[in-house]
């Protein structure tokens, strides 16, 4: 831990004089923040049924596909993470850590890309799990080598947050092989990976991104805004952090689904303060990405884009009901979404219990 957090200094010190300084008011909040994992996320519910709260089967063509949108599919291979997080949209299928016997079955791995070579429309995908990364060499080449095949793939996105919790899987030679498929004008390899607080921005991080992106490979970032990063700063330290790091922030998602979830999840109203309050303090060029709330069976809905939804309710707890509308709503018939978000008074008073102020967070009654 202590050899963390001075690396994570020595990291500050070349970022900003005030770097430094704002790590060391984190440490400060980090002491009683952690909370025993409750049994009843471990049993008594039909897996399958209770966690896949995205939907994903119903948007499935074939074994191991999502697709939500018309040039792009999520690809799942491999079941396993090095790291299960609690509020991961895919642990319904994923299996234990590091699970040997995660990768899918070598006739359904076949089939699934045979149908995207059938559909020409889908100009890239999505690697994702499970993290790919945790692949042997051979086994990602073999895969690799296949999906490059396919003449319209234009891009091959790996979703990995290995470069955060096993850094040391990125070699040169891995490096070397994802490079291997990058045709420039032709095909992109991005990594899209998934930091989620300052912390996370260690030195082992950020050669392994320098060690992508001098082989041309790009890198973005896909943050999760839970309570733990949604306390003033951190969000806008973390995407200070991560491009200076070398990868572009790119989406910022609002917390939603199984009850696993709901000590983790914020109020809307707070992603959106947090964007217009903190923004101001970064330059365009690290404020790039888009707060999302991924709807159930319809995909990201831009949460500045209000238009998208409306507050139809308040409900007796104060939570606010939206309703999220489908962009085909006019074109087609479509169903809406329309679910309560979290109560923003009981958010304010959790924050309060961990030191923080809530009068600095009152502008938050105004965002919806
Ligand atoms: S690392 Fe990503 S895919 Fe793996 S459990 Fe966490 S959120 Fe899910």
């Amino acid at each position: 831990m202590e050899r963390t957090l001075e690396r994570t200094f020595d990291l500050g010190k070349g970022c900003d004089d005030q770097v430094p300084q704002r790590v060391a008011f984190y440490i400060g909040l980090l002491e009683p923040v952690f909370e025993e994992p409750s049994p009843h996320r471990l049993v008594g519910r039909e897996r399958d049924e209770a966690f896949d709260f995205m939907l994903e089967r119903d948007t499935s063509p074939v074994e191991l596909i999502t697709r939500r949108y018309a040039s792009i599919v999520i690809f799942k291979p491999y079941n396993t993470c090095p790291q299960i997080c609690v509020y991961c949209q895919r642990n319904w299928e994923i299996d234990d850590v590091l699970e040997h016997r995660a990768l899918a079955d070598v006739e359904k791995i076949k089939r699934a890309i045979e149908w995207i070579g059938e559909h020409p429309a889908i100009k890239e995908v999505l690697i994702t799990g499970g993290d790919p990364l945790v692949l042997s060499d051979d086994g990602l080449d073999k895969l690799l080598q296949q999906i490059a095949g396919i003449e319209h793939i234009q891009r091959i996105r790996i979703g990995s947050r290995t470069p955060v919790t096993l850094p040391m899987r990125i070699t040169d030679d891995l490096a070397g092989l994802l490079a291997g498929f990058r045709v420039p004008g032709k095909r992109e390899v991005a990594l899209v990976t998934h930091v989620e607080h300052p912390y996370e921005v260690t030195p082992d991080l950020v050669e392994v991104i320098e060690k992508l992106k001098s082989r041309g490979i790009s890198a973005y970032n896909q943050m999760v805004f839970t309570f733990e990063n949604s306390r003033r700063f951190e969000a806008s330290l973390l995407r200070k952090m991560v491009k200076l790091a070398g990868i572009d922030p790119y989406y910022t998602f609002n917390m939603k689904g199984k009850e696993e979830t709901q000590r983790f999840r914020v109020p809307m109203a707070r992603l959106l303060q947090e964007q217009k309050e903190e923004a101001r303090l970064l330059s365009g060029l690290d404020r790039t990405d888009e707060a999302v709330y991924n709807v159930p069976r319809l995909g990201k809905n831009y949460l500045r884009a209000s238009q998208h939804r409306d507050l139809i309710s308040i409900l007796p707890d104060g939570s606010r009901l939206y309703e999220f509308h489908p962009w085909e709503k006019k074109m087609m018939l479509q169903q809406i979404f329309v679910i309560p978000d979290v109560p923003i008074l009981p958010y304010l008073e959790r924050l309060e219990e961990r030191g923080e102020d809530p009068r600095s967070y009152e502008s938050i009654w105004y965002y919806y």
